[in-house]
């Protein structure tokens, strides 16, 4: 029919034969999905992944990567998002309407009180903080309009590692309550955990009794430090219809070459977790001794906030510890420790191949007290050799206590 060169190329005839296997998944890229005729146009179905209608809507590579972050986690359906914090606004604006309250632990990644504080309070959402380490302090904090309790295990920076379960219990026995006064109608409080630390391997979520499960993919599935990415994984199909329908309507598509650097991360990442938990835990140890330290945080460390339920209730942890301390020391001085390290790079995120470090002013990112006076430095453990590491923690440190 055509002879135009450029429309030959357009419309090219060869079709490569079916039935390629490798090892990589492929990576399918799209925005327009074509159709075969009309009827198909108006009814091909993509909710239940048994078809492809747009580039939004999914992928042979997105299908892929959900399906293997739904198994990760344990879970049976997932959503993926452009970053660790769109997932957590997802879950935000598919359960939270006008009227509705929010309780987020005072010791939350911080983004996810700040969405809470500008969005959902323009919204007519309120947001109420409670002690995660204290599941009676949640109990106080429930009202007749809470709909959505988040979680994270351990807390963001401080690492205090909470009674999940406890934390559950508390919500299922209000929305027993609740069930029974308001019958039907009743809307239930759904918990979400943000469980990016744990990444699947230190602990099973649903095992912990939540609602949903969200991760930013950013950090451990991926293992670059070179891609965004973020998923909600749930159980209840219900719930999942609801994240999609939102997820749909804001827009959220994550791109082909993206999921493809998450599906290279996978195969290791057990292995990876692993690793850095053995550096973490050598390195944390190690700077417990040090005579400018005041306390080392670490749920595997005795005497870390909450390292009790860790034990009962994880496998491993992961890269992270922070370091509080002596509060003689001059914040001044913190921050050219801070400067000094050469392997231990300055940045934000973490479960990267690269050791990173940021002192933090817990006091300005809590609503709570916090008991101690000394200044904090999180630290996040890459893939470099534990020796390495702990030469350069050393040499950074004599500068420090030097004159
Ligand atoms: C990094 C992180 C996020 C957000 O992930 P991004 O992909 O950077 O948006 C959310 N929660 C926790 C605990 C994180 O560490």
């Amino acid at each position: 029919m055509s002879t135009s060169l450029t429309t030959q190329l357009i419309h090219h005839a060869y079709r490569a034969p079916a039935g390629f296997d490798a090892v990589a998944p492929g990576v399918y890229k799209a925005s327009t999905v074509f159709f075969g005729n009309v009827d198909e146009l108006r009814h091909r179905e993509w909710r239940d992944k048994s078809g492809y209608t747009y580039g939004l809507h999914g992928t042979p590579t997105t299908f892929t990567l959900e399906e293997r972050i739904a198994t990760l986690e344990g879970g049976h359906h997932c959503v993926l998002v452009p970053s660790g914090l769109a997932a957590v606004a997802l879950v935000d604006m598919a359960f939270l309407r006008q009227g509705d309250e929010l309780l987020v632990p005072d010791n939350a990644y911080g983004p996810n009180k700040a969405f809470a504080e500008a969005e959902l309070k323009a919204w007519g959402i309120t947001t109420r903080y409670y002690d995660a380490m204290d599941p009676a302090d949640l109990a106080a904090q429930l009202t007749d309009v809470t709909r959505l309790v988040w979680l994270e295990a351990p807390g963001s920076i401080t690492l205090e590692f909470p009674d999940v379960p406890a934390l559950v219990e508390v919500v299922k026995a209000a929305n027993l309550r609740r069930a029974g006064e308001g019958g039907k109608g009743a809307r239930a409080i759904l918990t979400a955990l943000d469980n990016t630390w744990g990444a699947g391997i230190a602990f099973k979520a649903f095992d912990l009794g939540v609602d949903m499960s969200m991760q930013a993919l950013t950090k451990y599935p991926s293992g670059g430090a070179d891609v965004l990415m973020g998923s909600v994984v749930t159980r209840n199909p219900q719930l999942h219809q609801a994240l999609l329908m939102t997820h749909m309507r804001v827009g959220h598509g994550v791109a082909g070459n993206d999921a493809e650097l998450v599906l290279r991360g996978l195969p290791s990442i057990e292995l990876r977790y692993h690793a850095q938990d053995a550096t973490a835990r050598a390195l944390a140890t190690w700077m417990q001794t040090r005579p400018e330290v005041a306390q080392v945080l670490h749920p595997a460390l005795p005497g870390s906030p909450g390292h009790e339920v860790w034990l009962r209730d994880a496998r491993a942890a992961a890269c992270l510890f922070s370091v509080v301390f002596k509060a003689h020391i001059p914040q001044q001085r913190i921050d050219g420790f801070c400067d000094a390290l050469k392997l231990f790079r300055l940045g934000w995120s973490w479960a990267g191949p690269i050791s990173l470090c940021a002192p933090y002013d817990v006091p300005a990112i809590r609503q709570r007290a916090w008991p101690h006076q000394g200044g904090l430095v999180r630290f996040a453990v890459g893939l470099e050799a534990v020796a390495d590491l702990q030469a350069d923690l050393a040499q950074a440190l004599s500068i420090m206590s030097a004159p």
